[in-house]
């Protein structure tokens, strides 16, 4: 069954569901989880699902209402992502399409591309024309741990099969920073990646010193060491130090994504496929790493994002931080450190309904 698809109708569910191990960051905590279900119904009974995760409860409203507002444009329209996203480029054309809009657009782009899979009886990769014969390689994402914790969850990471991992660095003192690299890497030995993550949390001196000052640990990469917004200041960190600058979460769409490659910010790139504008912006994010050559990898969102990294050129990294999988009926199963992309058709999801009616808000 291929065939064209009409939306007929887009329901939204407002959720807060647990996480089971919550995030804390240098710029935060994450304590719960705020989804926004998207469920993309057609006329020809094929329904197209995603979900947005809205990272603190202060967003959930507001994108949850951009998304209602939305709904009317679409009805009637073609289920098919560059008709839809120009419905809704014109939309914002004035107020500009990144934030609660640029997330709203994402998720109706993620269903539209769910529903069109689904249709075609594919899964998403195999739609885009992609395969699922290798290893995906999928890293085990971790939020702040202190010093004394660090030995016994990198050994959870381990014992589930993982054979990279990344932690968030940014503690008050570089001392307790270095603490928790050195005693991560005794625990992981050489052989299994370790990443670090500053979430934005640095000015850029005091980033180069501290990067320069963890060089002796062989990290993969070093994540956001400063504003996501500074890329001269990446720039410079990234020319003083000798471990790779990650960058990629806090692109608001590929125009982001090119100022900051523009500025040679960082060495891989890591857009999340809410950010960068759905199943389409991810689509161009992985041309644009693929012509500059840079190692891609994803953010959160691990279930479609599995479906995409099989698509992307310069596949690098799946991130697996958990955020759904309470409201899902078959959670993104990992085995020895590599994703298992589900076979059925579409982005993976299936709601777990008697879940969704719990944790519904
Ligand atoms: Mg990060």
């Amino acid at each position: 069954m291929n065939q064209e698809l009409t939306i007929s109708a887009i329901n939204f569910t407002a959720a807060v569901v647990p996480l089971d191990r919550p995030v804390h960051t240098a710029s935060g905590s994450v304590e719960v989880s705020p989804l926004i279900l998207i469920d993309l119904l057609t006329e020809e009974g094929v329904t197209g699902h995603a979900y947005l995760f809205c990272y603190t409860p202060l967003a959930h409203k507001p994108v949850f209402e951009t998304l209602l507002n939305l709904e009317p444009l679409l009805i009637g329209q073609k289920a098919d992502p560059v008709n839809v996203r120009k419905i809704l480029d014109g939309a914002f054309r004035l107020v500009g399409d990144q934030g609660f809009a640029g997330m709203a657009v994402a998720g109706i782009d993620m269903a539209c591309w769910d529903a069109l899979a689904r249709a075609a009886e594919l899964p998403l990769n195999r739609l885009l024309g992609g395969n699922n014969s290798s290893p995906l390689a999928t890293y085990d994402s971790l939020g702040m741990i202190a010093p004394d914790n660090i030995e016994s969850v990198l050994q959870e990471t381990l014992d589930a099969g993982f054979k990279a991992v990344k932690i968030k660095l940014g503690f008050p003192d570089v001392a307790t920073d270095i603490e928790v690299v050195r005693r991560g890497r005794a625990v992981l030995g050489d052989d299994v990646d370790f990443m670090v993550d500053y979430n934005q949390s640095l000015r850029a001196p005091e980033a180069i010193s501290r990067i320069q000052k963890l060089s002796e640990f062989d990290l993969l990469w070093i994540e956001e060491p400063v504003l996501a917004t500074a890329h001269e200041d990446s720039a410079t960190v990234r020319s003083s130090v000798n471990t790779a600058i990650q960058l990629g979460e806090n692109w608001w769409g590929p125009a982001d994504m090119k100022l900051s490659l523009d500025y040679g910010a960082s060495d891989f790139v890591m857009p999340d496929v809410m950010k960068i504008g759905g199943v389409s912006g991810w689509k161009k994010a992985a041309a644009m790493a693929e012509a500059e050559g840079l190692p891609m990898s994803s953010h959160l969102f691990c279930e479609i994002s599995a479906h995409l990294m099989l698509v992307t050129p310069t596949r690098h990294y799946l991130e697996y931080l958990d955020v759904a999988s309470a409201v899902l009926q078959s959670p993104l199963q990992i085995e020895d450190g590599a994703a298992i992309v589900p076979d059925r058709p579409g982005s993976g999801l299936e709601w777990d309904l008697d879940a969704v009616k719990h944790y519904q808000v």
